[in-house]
């Protein structure tokens, strides 16, 4: 175990300290979690899911003290982090209602009756980004923990408070200590040993592609199952027929929520050539009217850049671009970033082609539908994107076209916990979310019985 101080991004002050893991600790905890599986499979359904009920509650009944922590945290404003832990409670209650109803099969056989289960896998590996600490955490074990799996979660580094305090609310919902175990470490080291510890049955892991590979590559080893959610490069695609007004008011929270730090950020905006120019009219205002400043403040929409380091990452990519306008934020303590829009010379551009991870926005113009997927297309990314016009033919032939796992006509949504969230190329492997998000934690089990 070692000392790591949690910084505020906002004011770059350290607020508290965490205990990190180191290998010794996290096989120990692997294997405390392998002995409790036994028991929380045995627990029978109806139990498991008033157990997830409760636990849902006490997230409920702390939600201001866990946004209130984001704030401080991650630098999310006070709305998102207030949404964030309404989400792990929702995420909570929608798979407690599996365990009743994790229903296999009867199968039509001659000589007997064939049946199917849907079998725990055990140890489930959950690491986590700083994006978003509490939603991802939540896609992870909610369903894992709903399908009689026991867990160890890595929080990112930069970000581990709010789970920590998760497990402990899980705890005092009385789910057993071992059952639920939340480990903050380096990635390199916890989360290391959950792809390399045989015990560990399934890796779940949300985070940079590049990483996200060798996870994959590590968990082959051990023919390990892991579900991916990596990068994107997303196109928010604006039609002529669009309601120009609401795509331009609505575009710069496609891509400036979270300062920017979501894989789903609509971080390119293509913009049919013939409202190009009074696209960009509507846009400037729009962007210039991002409330960015003190993350805590209830009118606040956009908070500072996680750390020091990926802000000269972020701020890294306009000097190779043209800045077409920049928003304002506040000068001063914080890893702050304001709104930038970039007009690229070039589709070979960085900022064009690599996730920024940022609020940095392109806009590049296109002719013509197929132009238009052909430019959404260029890229090795396929997690999400906008399609915006009032024609439903073209809505949905391009929604089709468009190579990415998740969607939006005429709005910016992409994570509904009903429905199921991944990515397509190197935006990951896998579906989490969703009415099937059950079957990525279990394996199907298949008994013969002879009645001959
Ligand atoms: P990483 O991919 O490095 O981190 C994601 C998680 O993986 C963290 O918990 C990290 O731990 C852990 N991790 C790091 N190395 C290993 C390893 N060898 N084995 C197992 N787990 C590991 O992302 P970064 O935080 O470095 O962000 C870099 C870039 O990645 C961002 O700028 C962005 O472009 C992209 N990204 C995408 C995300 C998404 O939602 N798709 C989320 C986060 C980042 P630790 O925190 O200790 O490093």
């Amino acid at each position: 175990m070692s000392a790591h101080g949690v910084v505020n991004p906002a004011t770059e002050e350290v607020i508290g300290t965490v205990d990190l893991c180191d290998a010794a600790s996290t096989d120990a905890a692997i294997e405390r979690s392998h002995k409790a599986f036994s028991a929380w499979r045995a627990v029978s359904p109806g139990d498991r899911a008033r157990l997830l009920r409760r636990f849902a509650e006490g997230v409920d009944a702390n939600l201001e003290e866990l946004a209130q922590l984001e704030v401080a945290n991650s630098g999310h404003t006070i709305s998102n982090a207030r949404w964030e832990a309404g989400n792990v409670r929702d995420v909570l209650n929608y798979y407690a209602a599996a365990p009743e109803r994790l229903i296999g099969q009867q199968i039509p056989v001659p000589g007997g009756v064939d049946v199917t289960f849907h079998e725990p896998l055990g140890v489930v590996g959950v690491i986590v980004p700083w994006n978003f600490p509490m939603p991802i955490a939540g896609w992870g074990f909610a369903p894992a923990l709903a399908a009689g799996n026991t867990v160890v979660l890595k929080p990112a580094e930069l970000t581990p408070l709010t789970a920590i305090r998760i497990g402990e609310i899980a705890r005092e919902a009385g789910i057993p200590e071992d059952v639920l175990q939340i480990l903050p470490g380096r990635g390199a080291v916890v989360g290391q040993r959950f792809v390399d510890h045989p015990l560990v049955r399934k890796i779940v892991f949300t985070g940079s592609t590049a990483v996200g590979k060798q996870v994959m590559a590590g968990c082959a080893a051990h023919v390990k199952r892991v579900t991916l959610e990596l990068g994107g490069k997303n196109a928010n695609i604006i039609f002529a027929d669009a309601d120009l007004e609401r795509a331009a008011a609505t575009a710069p929270y496609g891509v400036f929520d979270n300062a920017g730090q979501d894989c789903c950020a609509r971080s390119r905006i293509l913009v049919q050539r013939s409202v190009f120019d009074r696209f960009l009219e509507l846009f400037e205002p729009a962007v210039n009217g991002v409330v960015v400043g003190d993350p805590a403040a209830e009118a606040t929409e956009m908070g500072p850049l996680i750390s020091a380091e990926h802000r000269s990452r972020v701020a890294g990519y306009l000097n190779e671009t043209t800045v077409a306008f920049q928003g304002d934020c506040p000068d001063g303590p914080g890893f702050w970033f304001p709104p930038t829009v970039v007009l690229p010379a070039s589709n070979s551009e960085r900022v064009v082609t690599e996730e920024v991870f940022g609020p940095i926005v392109t806009v590049t113009a296109f002719d013509d539908e197929s132009d238009a997927i052909a430019l959404a297309n260029d890229t090795e990314y396929g997690l999400s994107g906008s399609i915006w016009t009032t024609n439903v033919g073209r809505a949905l032939r391009v929604a089709r076209a468009v190579e990415a796992g998740n969607l939006s006509v005429n709005s910016h949504s992409s994570v509904r916990y009903w429905t199921p969230f991944g990515g397509v190329k190197q935006s990951g492997l896998g579906r989490e979310l969703g009415p099937d998000a059950l079957h990525a934690f279990t394996e199907t089990k298949n008994v013969f019985i002879a009645t001959d």
